[in-house]
């Protein structure tokens, strides 16, 4: 019997433009389609020349002249690799929503003696507040979580990291995952000792990739670090990337779409897809001004000034829920999503992230408003 059309056919799929999740997000059809070349021996030239040639593009979404990792992990994977590399015994967590609780739960799994920092949902580390927690007590690490995905909240890591290194030995492990490729990010600059990311969301592949980059100072962390492990271990890594090669076998349908997606991202340039990005948060939170002016009392959760460019949590009018209003959308062929954990109810999350653009959001807003009665 010849293949016939089925329910995931590239025939029957959406246009693009619909399907805003804070991750995964949506995937170009020509990525998709990027993964499905031939096998190659992941020991061989043609690997080392995918990885060699995809580089220097990474190192400028990264913004970083360090090698960039590539891991084949969700995220998280490599949220574990940073705190068993590079945390040391003391750790301070800065909490503020639940990824960011997720990087204190990793680091308490992993025996550090971990300090929680909590500020309410939606709300952000001011850098005064964490710098007199170091000035109570000595601290290896920080983790951060650059822009909170369960709240929409970005924390100024840039000043987090400067106010860690003024404390000395302190390093600064940053959860950039709905940060980088969307938000402006210079882990150089910033000097950020370690951050990751995961390719299923501003840089908009499908999920399996995590990446990330350490700096020297937390490599030779890495080098004391008694219980690195071995399927995280940096020092690994490290060797690896210098021969343009991972230490196990890689995803590699994964890691062409990978080497298609950057090779996007440098014509579109990084600073462009910053100001992109900037420019669909900027019409979500100009649109619920909108809708409150119709009387829908719709608000943006993270206060002006700390709002992420990738993600907007809206909380919803008295008597609306937020798995109604998505299944409302849903039936439109629209797609966002519910509030996170505690919020699930209260709120609804747009991912103004990946390869969206404003005419697009602007397509979902008008149905969302719909929805809500506006
Ligand atoms: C999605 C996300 C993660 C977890 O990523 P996985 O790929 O599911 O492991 C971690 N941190 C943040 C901020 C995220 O948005």
């Amino acid at each position: 019997m010849p293949h016939a059309t089925t329910a995931h056919s590239p025939k029957s799929a959406p246009a693009f433009g619909r399907f805003f999740l804070p991750g995964p997000t949506e995937v170009l059809p020509e990525i998709l389609a990027a993964q499905t070349r031939p096998m190659i021996g992941h020991r061989g030239k043609a690997m080392e020349h995918l990885i060699a040639e995809m580089m220097p593009g990474l190192q400028r979404i990264f913004r970083t002249a360090r090698p960039v990792y590539i891991a084949a992990a969700s995220a998280t994977g490599l949220m574990e690799a940073a705190v068993r590399n590079c945390a040391g015994r003391r750790v301070l967590a800065l909490v503020n929503g639940a990824f960011s609780d997720r990087f204190l739960r990793i680091a308490q799994a992993n025996g550090a003696e971990v300090h929680a920092c909590e500020v309410p949902m939606g709300h952000v580390h001011r850098p005064e507040l964490v710098e007199s927690e170091l000035r109570r007590k000595q601290y290896d690490a920080i983790t951060v979580v650059h822009s909170e995905t369960s709240t929409g909240a970005l924390n100024p890591i840039r000043d987090i990291a400067e106010v860690a290194h003024r404390a000395g030995e302190t390093l600064l492990l940053v959860d950039s995952v709905t940060g980088v490729g969307g938000a402006p990010v210079e882990t150089d600059a910033w000097s950020l000792d370690f951050i990751l990311t995961g390719s299923q969301k501003a840089l908009a592949l499908p999920p399996g990739l995590a990446l990330g980059v350490a700096n020297t100072r937390a490599l030779e962390r890495a080098r004391h670090a008694s219980n690195r492990g071995v399927y995280f271990d940096l020092l690994e890594f490290e060797s690896y990337i210098r021969k343009n090669q991972t230490p196990n076998t890689p995803a590699l349908s994964l890691m062409y779409a990978l080497a298609a997606q950057v090779a996007r991202i440098e014509s579109e340039t990084i600073e462009s897809r910053w100001a992109r990005h900037r420019a669909m948060a900027e019409r979500v939170w100009e649109w619920s001004g909108e809708m409150q002016a119709r009387g829908v009392d719709l608000r943006v959760l993270a206060p002006e000034g700390h709002r992420s460019p990738t993600v907007t949590c809206l909380t919803l009018p008295e008597g609306r829920l937020g798995p109604s209003v998505t299944e409302g959308l849903k039936a439109r062929g629209y797609t966002i999503s519910a509030g996170y954990g505690a919020l699930k109810d209260s709120s609804i999350r747009i991912g103004h992230m990946g390869d969206h653009t404003v005419s697009e959001l602007n397509a979902l807003l008008a149905e969302l408003a719909d929805v809500l009665g506006a």
